[in-house]
């Protein structure tokens, strides 16, 4: 029996097709490159948002491919299974653009959205400080109302996108006497904000073409009604509704991942030749591939669960938590029996598996530390 999706259609197989052809004309040949400049080009983002795969599951009228978040899980499946997850459109399409679809005024919405789905604006969030990341009702930034203006200040870092971004959400407390109750979520753009500096891009040993990067704002000014939701002192409920959303898309690059790794050592053991037979032979490489297939199909099975009962809006924290944690520690572990398998060319960077490796070690880190999943897991209990 070969696996399918429950949720894929002729619409979405078709949309994935057209996706993974224009990755492979369009932004493959660009890699090497943008891997040594430690970002994916500025062009890239048009092109994308030209060819309709940018923000696909915001509503047409804004600007959006009009679609749900089978439309985002098929443009990611196609960007990943070409080793080109450094380009940040799930922080743009999957993270930045539901929350201003989710919490935005009409005007915002109508202000935002359509330049998201252009690339005209590039989208990141900015939540971890220098000195907090688990902990985030623990956040330094401030933003304070003056008149019709509010002032942030605060030092943000490893934001992704951070070089490129010129639209992003920054989490700041409102009111620093409340804790979670004092912390919300502001928009600053930056083509226009005084006050606001890029730091470094960050030297990752992962993920080259992906920036990361630190983020200064001095004495930002921005209109005070760049305030997502109702009123101030909101934002940590948005960003607990929202982060199931993006830790089950996490969940599933790692799967997408087992799965290229998986098929990349299966094509690799079958050509190499070691005492006269393949490696593929050996009875210790079958089982070993065997129980990597085993572990990406029960998480591929997880993870179109979790995706069904999003689309239905019933997927809860602590099952998101339990899929990023769970797929993602499974990514490693499969990926090193990988590397192992394919013996010293698994070591050398010209292989994809090799960078595979390095790519995947921070998806245990980033989106909520494994551990804070269990935290969140554990709760449930
Ligand atoms: C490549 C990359 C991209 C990123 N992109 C973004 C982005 O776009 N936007 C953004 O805001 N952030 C981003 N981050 C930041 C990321 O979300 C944080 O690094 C992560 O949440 C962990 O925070 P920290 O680094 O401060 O670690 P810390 O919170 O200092 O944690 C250190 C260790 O302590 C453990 N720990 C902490 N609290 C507990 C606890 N209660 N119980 C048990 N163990 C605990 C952690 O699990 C970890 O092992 C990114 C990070 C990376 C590496």
């Amino acid at each position: 029996m070969h696996y399918q999706s429950p949720w894929m259609n002729d619409e979405l197989a078709m949309l994935a097709d057209a996706a993974s052809r224009f990755f492979e004309k369009e932004f493959a040949p660009h890699l090497p490159r943008w891997n040594d400049d430690g970002v994916v080009g500025r062009e890239a983002w048009l092109k994308a948002g030209e060819a309709g795969l940018l923000c696909a599951e915001i509503p047409a009228e804004y600007g959006g491919g009009g679609g749900d978040y089978r439309h985002e899980t098929v443009i990611m499946e196609a960007q990943n299974r070409l080793g080109l997850g450094g380009f940040g459109n799930q922080v743009h399409s999957t993270i930045v653009a539901p929350y201003i679809r989710h919490y935005g005024s009409e005007e915002q919405k109508q202000r935002w959205l359509p330049k998201m789905a252009s690339g005209e604006l590039v989208g990141a969030i900015a939540m971890t400080e220098p000195d907090t990341g688990s902990d985030l009702q623990a956040v330094k930034a401030t933003a304070v109302l003056d008149g019709n203006e509010y002032v942030i200040n605060g030092s943000k870092t490893y934001i992704t996108n951070g070089q490129t971004a010129n639209l992003i959400i920054v989490v700041a407390k409102t009111d620093p006497k409340l804790g979670a109750k004092g912390i919300s979520l502001i928009v600053v753009e930056t083509d226009a904000a005084e006050g606001f500096q890029r730091g470094r891009n960050l030297d990752k040993i992962g993920q080259p073409s992906a920036d990361t990067s630190e983020l200064f704002f001095n004495d930002v000014r921005v209109p005070a009604t760049n305030l997502l939701g109702p009123e101030p002192g909101r934002g940590f409920g948005m960003l607990m509704e929202q982060l199931p959303q993006e830790r089950l898309n996490i969940a599933q690059a790692a799967v997408v991942a087992m799965e290229r790794a998986v098929d990349l050592t299966i094509d690799f053991v079958k050509q190499r030749k070691a005492f006269g037979k393949t490696v593929f032979d050996f009875q210790n490489t079958q089982f070993k591939l065997a129980e990597c297939k085993t572990k990406a199909t029960i998480a591929r099975t997880f993870v179109d669960n979790c995706l069904l009962w999003h689309l239905e809006g019933k997927l809860d924290a602590t099952t998101a938590s339990m899929a990023k944690y769970w797929c993602t520690d499974t990514q490693g572990e499969i990926i090193d029996e990988c590397v192992q398998l394919h013996g010293g060319a698994g070591y050398m960077s010209e292989y994809p598996i090799a960078q595979m490796y390095a790519d995947a070690r921070v998806q245990r880190i980033y989106g909520g530390t494994n551990e804070i999943m269990k935290v969140l897991i554990s709760r449930s209990l």
